[in-house]
């Protein structure tokens, strides 16, 4: 019908199903409640008709002077069972609908969460939000009355040719010309609905990305006075999705044109012929009229349905865009990974990782960041990596949690390649502290125990007093329940970074992943943070891109980075005498301005 091509490359074992069949996949799941509700709707409107009845009944017992009792008892009835199936009805229709959303809901949401980090590096939040809000939302009505009005007026149109067929089978081919250009026109008009929708949707979804890249940085936004000129863009896109959806309505208005003419024109010539040939005495007057009064009675049910299946274009633009994000790689397991036994997650004691003739790249169309990196950190102690900026430091934990997989050569940790290791044992053993903004909305306590939902509370008390966040915790109104803002906003970079590695700790962590914020740490800060490595590298492998020489002195081990290269290992002392390249970011404090 129109274009199902998804936005994104998901693969050819993935090719993109019909929306159509998307979206009956997903109302088939709740059809029952739909039938219900449908069926007490029809019920309904049957019980409405039976009000002349009994009007005629009353007449009739007025006549008689007989008691009226037993007739308006009847009628009470009546208005009472009509009111409560048509209110019930269409409630439980609407719940199915809701179900609908719901359903279609959860399985984006189990999608969004498990994206691949390559993936997310892509997309706009904002838009993926509004395909979870908004685009979702358009399925609500699809899914409850347009599917039930549109059967119905579906069998009723087919009742109604059938009967005309019956009836007169000239006059039945002459409609039967008609049927199949309004066919025609709608086969034109629909795509263009659908094309429209998924436009304006569109619109929404970058109105909401260019928000979110708002707030993202609001006090940069505020700082550099570009609100006028943030705003300007908003109103662009919020004026681009009024248009697209005017650009809708107007091939709407025109479906239901394109479905009243031809009617009428096929009443005219139903009109024409049959007249003559009721003049030619081919045809009975009464068959003429009863003709022209079904092609009447259609009327009702045509429009029903032309609006019915421009409301499904709405539902499958949605669920086009619904489709795109459901269709894009999640992070799946290797089968033989899955089903391996993980001897390797039972092991204790600090985790081995090696690195071995690694190269690897974000993406084809980008340059190699590593070009075959080689180095090995096992057993408890520091491991410092160090190296100028954009040497491909951050690059090896996000290798490590297999955040990306690795181009060529191997990662292991425990001697075992990380994409042979159940992706959830991987991360279960390892503490990640991200070189920025680690720390996300919520209270502080919400924060710490992300890593390790079941912590108990001397658990979390013992991490807080091991990152030095006693401090901080009794400052804070309501303790650990305090909320620290988004993204952290209410704490200095300092007291984040020390949050963030209580979060790590509290997942008493096998190897412990530490990248090094390069400017937010005070000198007391910075001696307390290289106590707390050297206390966790007591019993865990620590592994830490450093930026200040006290941390690097500290370590057991120091490799230097240099061009998506290990240049050189060795101890401070011994780098210090052989390594130009380390002299000099030693001599800098190792200080790596960004
Ligand atoms: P370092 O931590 O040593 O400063 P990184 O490992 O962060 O360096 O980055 C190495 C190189 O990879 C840089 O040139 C950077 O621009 C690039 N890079 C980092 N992250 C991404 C990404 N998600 N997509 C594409 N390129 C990236
Ligand atoms: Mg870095």
């Amino acid at each position: 019908m129109t274009d199902t091509t998804p936005a994104t490359d998901a693969g050819p074992e993935a090719p993109a199903r019909a929306p159509i069949t998307r979206l009956w996949a997903y109302a088939r799941q709740h059809l029952r409640l739909l039938l219900i509700g449908g069926a007490l709707s029809f019920a309904g409107g049957l019980v409405g008709l039976v009000q002349p009845l009994i009007a005629m009944d009353v007449i009739d017992t007025l006549s008689n002077g007989e008691s009226l009792t037993r007739p308006l008892l009847y009628l009470g009835a009546v208005v009472i069972v009509g009111g409560a199936l048509s209110a019930l009805g269409p409630y439980l229709m609407q719940i199915a609908g809701q179900d609908v959303v719901l359903t279609v809901r959860k399985q984006l949401i189990g999608r969004l969460v498990r994206l691949q980090v390559a993936e997310v590096d892509r997309l706009k939040p904002g838009d993926l939000v509004s395909r979870l809000t908004s685009d979702t939302n358009l399925l609500r009505t699809v899914a409850s009355t347009t599917v039930i009005g549109g059967v119905t007026d579906a069998f009723m149109i087919l009742g109604g040719i059938g009967l005309m067929a019956w009836l007169d089978p000239v006059l039945f081919g002459t409609t039967m010309a008609m049927v199949a250009m309004v066919t025609v026109m709608m086969l034109f008009i629909m795509p263009r609905i659908q094309n429209a929708t998924v436009d304006s949707q569109k619109a929404l979804g970058d109105m909401g990305s260019l928000l979110e890249r708002i707030f993202s940085a609001f006090r940069t936004v505020k700082a550099s006075g570009a609100e006028d000129h943030e705003t300007a863009r908003l109103e662009a896109a919020a004026t681009t999705a009024r248009d697209k959806g005017v650009k809708a309505s107007f091939w709407e208005a025109l479906a239901g044109v394109a479905a009243f003419m031809p009617v009428n024109i096929a009443f005219l010539l139903v009109l024409g012929v049959g007249g003559a040939r009721v003049a030619s005495g081919a045809m009975e007057v009464g068959t003429l009229i009863g003709f022209l009064l079904l092609l009447f009675y259609l009327m009702g049910p045509i429009s029903g349905l032309v609006a019915s299946l421009s409301q499904l274009q709405t539902g499958l633009a949605a669920i086009h865009r619904v489709e795109e994000v459901a269709n894009l790689d999640s992070e799946a397991e290797r089968p033989e990974a899955a089903q391996r036994e993980s001897h390797v997650a039972v092991a204790e004691g600090p985790a081995q990782v090696g690195f071995e003739d690694v190269t690897f790249r974000y993406a084809e169309d980008l340059p190699y960041v590593h070009h075959g990196v080689t180095f090995a950190s096992g057993g408890r102690g520091l491991t410092a990596l160090v190296g100028p900026s954009g040497a491909g430091k951050t690059t090896v934990f996000s290798l490590i949690e297999r955040f990306y997989p690795a181009t060529s050569g191997r990662v292991t940790v425990d001697g075992v390649d990380v994409r042979e290791w159940p992706l959830e044992d991987l991360r279960g053993l390892i503490g990640y502290v991200e070189q920025d903004a680690p720390v996300l909305d919520g209270s502080l306590r919400e924060n710490l125990v992300m890593a390790a939902q079941d912590a108990t509370d001397s658990e979390i008390e013992d991490v807080v007093k091991t990152a030095r966040l006693t401090e901080l915790v009794e400052k804070l109104p309501e303790g650990l329940d305090s909320r620290i803002g988004y993204r952290g906003t209410t704490l200095s970079g300092g007291e984040r970074q020390r949050v963030a590695i209580a979060r790590a700790l509290l997942r008493k962590p096998r190897l412990l992943l530490l990248d090094e914020a390069t400017s937010q740490l005070d000198a007391a800060n910075e001696a307390s943070l290289k106590q707390v490595m050297l206390d966790a590298a007591e019993h865990t492998n620590v592994i830490v891109v450093a930026h200040r020489l006290s941390t690097v002195t500290s370590a057991d081990q120091i490799v230097v980075f240099d061009a998506g290269l290990v240049r050189a290992v060795g101890t401070h002392a011994e780098l210090v005498a052989s390594d130009e390249l380390y002299r000099d970011l030693a001599a800098s404090q190792l200080l790596t301005a960004a």
